[in-house]
């Protein structure tokens, strides 16, 4: 059963606290007209509002860099969520469809864009925002787009590729899409989350900061799942709390994208400016590890569900991310030869970075982190598994799956 919690100062305005339907959205002070677009982003860079895909980039410069590329822009919701572990996106869709439109509309002003997409793949997420836009139509035009549900389906390359009737996979970049995207036009490609929370700058602009600092966070693990919305700067330890991770001995940072942190996890913050150890929240998902699982069990799940997630477009992916997970493997069955670590790290360190998205950088980074945090883990598999690796070790991402609440 997953929970859904805020832990926002009272009177904060929140996504989770967010009026569900478009009327009383309106008379809490939403979708007001936008009189000033420059001043709306001049506002979103002040509050340093940073995107909420993953890879946390300033929302301001996206939104200028699709402005001032000149033609008419597209703007896209995107709501598919490929981290297993991540439920926020399609929570937002799902209930709070009217504060994302609104900040689609808000980004199609502020880049003057043309027309508008909403990119998703879960159909209960896809009814809401076709109910919601028939309700109040959008100011400009805006299609829903329906793509199947993989992890590497969100990436903004493959979102162009598909909106333009091509398969959902990443492509080479340069172009980025905010040079040449949808229809070859400079397009925004936007995360749920980061649009819903620039509706809420728009609405309440003396809580911009706040707002901006806020995160949607998804928890899971052995001791239950929960969404919850929470400040910037709360350390993890009191995230953990309220499901009873207390007595996690690790953490999966960032859905599979920010690797596994040991000793140390209950004092991160969350926020994007945290330590380089790793505060980054990426798309915000949390798994926590229980003394009764096995570190090298999960990172072999998470490594051998993104092997199979590949979209075998790069041979350097496929060769990479298979022979990280066969190795791991090995190492948690206790077959692997002495020199699997080297060879472990020697991959983890050279295949970053050499892929067209950043899936083989997430399998990559997870599998650092094991050596760096647990190498006394690692070393006990030798000769024989433990009792979590004698366990059938499923490559579907099952462990970290997440209902939506
Ligand atoms: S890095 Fe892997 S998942 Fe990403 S585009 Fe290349 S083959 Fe596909």
């Amino acid at each position: 059963m997953t929970g859904v919690l805020s832990l926002l100062p009272e009177g904060r305005p929140g996504l989770l606290a967010a009026p569900a339907d478009g009327s009383s959205y309106r008379a809490a002070g939403g979708r007001t007209p936008l009189t000033g677009p420059g001043r709306l982003l001049d506002r979103i860079a002040a509050a340093g509002l940073r995107g909420r895909g993953g890879a946390g980039f300033p929302a301001a410069v996206k939104l200028r860099a699709v402005r001032d590329a000149g033609g008419r822009p597209v703007v896209v919701a995107n709501g598919e969520e490929g981290e297993p572990g991540s439920v926020k996106d399609r929570w937002l869709l799902r209930h709070r469809p009217h504060v994302v439109l609104d900040g689609l509309r808000l980004a199609a002003s502020v880049t003057g864009a043309a027309r508008g997409y909403v990119y998703l793949s879960d159909e209960q997420a896809e009814q809401a925002v076709r109910r919601a836009l028939a309700e109040r139509p959008a100011d400009v035009p805006v299609e829903v787009v329906r793509t199947e549900h993989t992890y590497v389906a969100g990436e903004e390359t493959a979102v162009v590729r598909r909106i333009d009737g091509g398969p959902a996979l990443p492509t080479a970049k340069p172009p980025r899409p905010f040079e040449r995207g949808v229809g070859g036009a400079p397009t925004l490609v936007a995360n749920v989350e980061t649009l819903a929370r620039v509706a809420l700058i728009h609405a309440w602009p003396d809580e911009a900061a706040g707002i901006a600092g806020a995160h949607l966070v998804t928890l899971s693990g052995a001791a239950g799942a929960a969404l919850v919305e929470a400040p910037a700067g709360t350390h993890l330890k009191v995230l953990a709390d309220l499901r009873g991770h207390g007595r996690a001995e690790a953490v999966l940072l960032g859905g599979l994208f920010g690797g596994l942190h040991g000793a140390g996890w209950r004092d991160l913050p969350l926020g994007h400016d945290g330590p380089a150890a790793g505060g980054a929240p990426g798309c915000g998902a949390l798994h926590f590890l229980h003394p009764e699982d096995c570190p090298v069990a999960v990172t072999t799940e998470a490594v051998t569900y993104l092997a199979a997630q590949s979209a075998r477009q790069c041979g350097v992916c496929v060769s990479g991310t298979g022979a990280l997970a066969r190795t791991l493997t090995a190492v948690a069955r206790g077959a692997a030869s002495d020199d699997a670590s080297a060879h472990l790290l020697r991959w983890s360190s050279q295949l970053p970075g050499r892929g067209a998205c950043g899936l083989l950088d997430a399998a990559a980074r997870t599998v650092a982190t094991l050596l760096a945090h647990f190498p006394d883990r690692v070393d006990a598999h030798r000769g024989s598994p433990c009792r979590a690796c004698a366990l059938p070790l499923p490559h579907d991402g099952r462990r970290f799956a997440v209902r939506v609440p």
